[in-house]
């Protein structure tokens, strides 16, 4: 059974579908697989005609705690300040936007369903306002829980409240600690000390912490949307799922403390690189808009469904035939009457058609490296998906694959025994006739074997005489693709 058909199997009732993502960096294309999971899950529940909401956060009320070099000079100011106030690099709206817009552009290219939420604007809203109230209220409650995730003795969190302000001196949101709360108002202190990347303005102060004047930490504020909408699954990746992690900690605040049964567990692996996990401040790994132009949307959307979310999925697509290999289990999948597999395939479908190719990845790309065959391209129906093959020849393929017609006789011709030799001038006689693809292809082994010359000494001979090289792609279809040129070529090297 398909993993997500399994895994809603038996549940009734009405289903909140939540997911969020901290808009402070270019999507990875790891980043994307929460994204496509929940919508999946998703977009069975709405087939099923059952009430269902998917709703994706941007969590732009976190602090910037960190940049990428090219930013250091130009936002370094900006360090301790939440993302959704600090302007974006390309003077457009905000770091946020900045960020979020990319991840918006993705969501559309995918095709994921989700309604998109700004942590900033629901802040602001007063959406989170009684779930404010009630942390404050219950703090001690928290605490316990985090004194009994972390192994803390409960005094040392006696003083700590689970909510930061966002100072109204310095605008920074990672430097301030509440340090005491009246039922009304919260006191507080910017620390100058209190984080590494943020220097606090030592402001203190009482304020209402509501309406978008203060944020809750990640974990609590995690447990706080499922109390506030009502979320019944939320899956998480590896970082944040592992035994006593924030999943965990967000699970078990939920239930001690709001008393609401937290949402299906769902935790996920990572994509790998060579094993290691992916990283794009390592340069290890793909973004997410580099993965679409080496992919398809329906394709991208299969990959991450195709294997259960709690299996790791490498993906190394340089000089490996991951890629290859993607796009064949792909057309397997659209033909397949197995349950998984035609559910994977279902789902990975996106509101535009486009119909797997009849033909195989390496047909393909060899079919794009030949000239001429824009006609059949074209009319085989398969421009879209040669733009993603050819990609795929230039960024990721090895030199195995490639190959180009030489334009003038290669050097290594000259290399080319007295029998390989008569063996060109053999085929270029025969290409005076009319061929099939299919039938020449088999002729050409009967032709070498007619003057003893073994199979793999004949195509050697084809080969560095047209590409240069001692191997390629199907000869029949190099040769009668190009027939005029090989016809040609062929005798001038019998004949030299
Ligand atoms: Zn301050």
């Amino acid at each position: 059974m398909f993993w997500a058909d399994k895994l809603l199997e038996g549940r009734t009732g009405e289903e909140w579908i939540n997911d969020a993502w901290t808009p402070s960096g270019i999507v990875h294309m790891g980043g994307l697989k929460g994204p496509v999971i929940h919508d999946v899950l998703f977009k069975i529940l709405k087939k099923k005609n059952r009430k269902v909401n998917y709703t994706f956060g941007f969590d732009d009320m976190d602090a910037i705690d960190g940049l990428p070099e090219h930013l250091e000079k130009t936002h370094g100011k900006y360090m301790g300040i939440p993302i959704c106030n600090a302007p974006s690099p390309d003077g457009k709206g905000s770091f946020g936007d900045y960020y979020g817009n990319m991840m918006r552009d993705l969501f559309d290219r995918l095709d994921i369903d989700a309604d998109i939420y700004l942590a900033s604007d629901y802040y602001k809203k007063g959406v989170y306002n009684k779930a404010i109230e009630f942390v404050l209220n219950n703090a001690d409650g928290v605490r316990k829980v985090y004194a009994n995730m972390y192994k803390k003795e409960i005094r040392q969190l006696a003083d700590w409240y689970p909510l930061q302000i966002v100072c109204p001196h310095c605008g920074k949101v990672g430097t301030t600690e509440v340090t005491n709360w009246d039922g009304k108002e919260v006191s507080f202190i910017c620390k100058p000390d209190k984080v590494k990347w943020a220097k606090g303005c030592e402001f203190t102060g009482k304020i209402s912490p509501y309406d978008g004047k203060a944020t809750m930490p990640f974990k609590v504020e995690w447990a706080a949307k499922w109390w506030t909408f009502g979320v019944t699954i939320e899956a998480a990746g590896k970082d944040h799922a592992s035994a006593g992690g924030t999943y965990d900690v967000a699970r078990k605040i939920c239930k001690d403390v709001f008393g609401k049964e937290p949402p299906l567990a769902l935790p996920y692996e990572f994509f790998l690189y060579d094993g290691r996990k992916m990283s794009s401040s390592k340069g290890l790994g793909l973004t997410g808009e580099e993965l679409l132009e080496v992919l398809p949307p329906q394709l991208i959307r299969f990959l991450m469904i195709k294997t259960p979310p709690n299996q790791a999925i490498e993906f190394n697509p340089n000089q490996t035939d991951v890629i290859p290999k993607l796009y064949d289990d792909y057309q397997k999948a659209a033909q397949s009457n197995e349950d998984y597999l035609r559910r994977s395939y279902i789902f990975s479908q996106i509101n535009t058609d486009l119909k797997p190719p009849k033909l195989r990845f390496n047909i393909l790309t060899q079919w794009v490296q030949m000239p001429n065959m824009e006609d059949q391209i074209k009319k085989e129906n398969l421009e879209e998906w040669t733009n993603y093959v050819k990609v795929w020849l230039k960024k990721y393929a090895s030199d195995e694959v490639k190959f180009e017609i030489k334009e003038k006789i290669p050097e290594d011709v000259a290399k080319l025994g007295v029998k390989q030799k008569e063996f060109l001038g053999k085929v270029s006689r025969e290409l005076e006739k009319e061929w099939g693809a299919e039938e020449f292809q088999r002729q050409l082994y009967e032709w070498a074997k007619e003057i003893n010359l073994s199979s793999n000494e004949a195509f050697q001979a084809l080969y560095i005489s047209i590409i240069g090289k001692d191997h390629g792609p199907k000869a029949a279809w190099l040769i009668l693709e190009n027939k005029n040129l090989v016809k040609k070529r062929f005798e001038e090297i019998a004949s030299a």
